[in-house]
């Protein structure tokens, strides 16, 4: 269990983290909640549907909660928006033109949130970016004043990303990536993992990563027809047994921006590279 796990933190003024109890290889310590505001706030992915988890919110609140705001429908951050609304009175709000996607649970959203609104809670700006990537309803907030940018799943601490079409997509991720290189944010506060300050260096960082691995999958495609599953095996080798699906499908994400540049085509039996 990390030091994070369960935890309240103020991290500056209107700006407290608690982590649910759900740690795992796929989230971490567990999913960040963020209560944002010093007076009405916003709660930001209330996480698990956990009953002293959302105690813990509830208690976060420094006043009244203007609303209950979802970065993206993946379980693990929408698990306790029901409960919490219900318990409140808070409005749920996510992002609005969304198809359900297969890796989401049900949601249901009260007031949709789309690119370039902003919440003002008095002192303190969130301007909402759709960033879709990790996920197609991908959101993240930018607190203006403070310049922090509550990431949501498009940046972890110490964690790889994953993104796993088809409501995930590479092109998009990038794209997401390089808007937020453009901003001027001072601290990056990611749903799972501890606060990240120099924003320019990780965004970087990321974005090699990614580029890096692209160019392992090309060479990988360069030897001969294959597929998703063996080119994971070879480029994860030492992988948790438990995340080898995952794994493929995150090669596969690779494979399909590959794809849409005219590198790549599938067939019947996997992948190869276009003549
Ligand atoms: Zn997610």
């Amino acid at each position: 269990m990390s030091d994070l796990t369960g935890q309240r933190c103020e991290l500056a003024p209107g700006i407290v983290r608690v982590t649910a109890p759900n740690p795992s290889p796929m989230t971490g310590p567990g999913t960040n909640s963020y209560v944002l505001g010093s007076g009405p706030c916003v709660i930001v992915d209330p996480g698990v549907d956990d009953a002293d988890h959302l105690a813990a919110l509830r208690a976060a609140a420094p006043g009244v909660i203007a609303a209950i705001v979802i970065t993206h429908r993946h379980p693990d951050h929408v698990g306790g928006a029901a409960r919490l609304a219900e318990s409140t009175g808070a409005p749920i709000r996510a992002f609005g033109h969304h198809n359900h996607g297969a890796y989401d649970a049900p949601l249901i959203v009260d007031e949709p949130l789309n690119d370039g609104d902003a919440i003002a809670l008095g002192g303190m700006t969130l301007d909402v970016l759709h960033t879709p990537g990790h996920a197609a309803d991908h959101l993240c907030l930018y607190a203006r004043e403070a310049r922090w940018l509550f990431a949501g799943d498009t940046v972890m601490a110490d964690v790889t990303v994953v993104i796993l079409p088809p409501d995930g997509s590479m092109s998009a991720y990038l794209d997401s990536l390089a808007r937020l290189r453009a901003m001027d944010i001072d601290t990056i506060a990611p749903a799972h993992g501890h606060l990240l300050d120099d924003p320019a260096a990780v965004l970087a960082h990321i974005v090699g990563h990614r580029l890096d691995r692209e160019d392992q999958v090309r060479r990988a495609l360069a030897r001969g027809p294959t597929t998703a599953r063996a080119i994971a095996a070879v480029l994860y080798p030492d992988i948790d047994p438990r995340l080898a699906g995952m794994a493929a499908t995150q090669v596969e994400a690779h494979l399909i921006r590959l794809a849409e540049h005219g590198e790549a085509v599938a067939d019947d039996h996997g992948w190869r590279r276009t003549a």
